[in-house]
């Protein structure tokens, strides 16, 4: 028997973590503009998030997911679970605080 009805393959895959990008990128957006409308301050440390510094830049913004998506992947896409931290914080929370503690709060 052929398999000439299997499609896709990874080509499917590809696009489908494509169009996840993108809708990743204009969630991030909307909530970076919000947050920086507001002044928001960063989840972990209350401190001031630098809106002109770039991505590598330990204080610029980052976007956290308060319940890590490796434990709750439905809320990956819930503007809830998603918190403003600076890099640096974001990459040292992910470390210093495990799920126990962050549902604590
Ligand atoms: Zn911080």
């Amino acid at each position: 028997m052929p398999r000439g009805g299997r499609r896709g393959g990874p080509g499917v895959a590809e696009r489908q973590s494509d169009r996840n990008r993108g809708r990743y990128l204009r969630l991030r957006k909307m909530l970076m503009t919000n947050w920086r409308a507001q002044r928001a301050r960063c989840w972990f440390c209350g401190g001031e998030v630098d809106w002109t510094a770039r991505h590598p830049d330990p204080r610029s913004p980052e976007l956290h997911h308060l319940v890590p998506v490796s434990v709750a992947p439905q809320l990956e896409w819930d503007p809830t679970n998603m918190k403003l931290s600076h890099r640096l914080c974001n990459s040292l929370g992910q470390a210093a605080f495990g799920p126990t503690t962050i549902r604590a709060r």
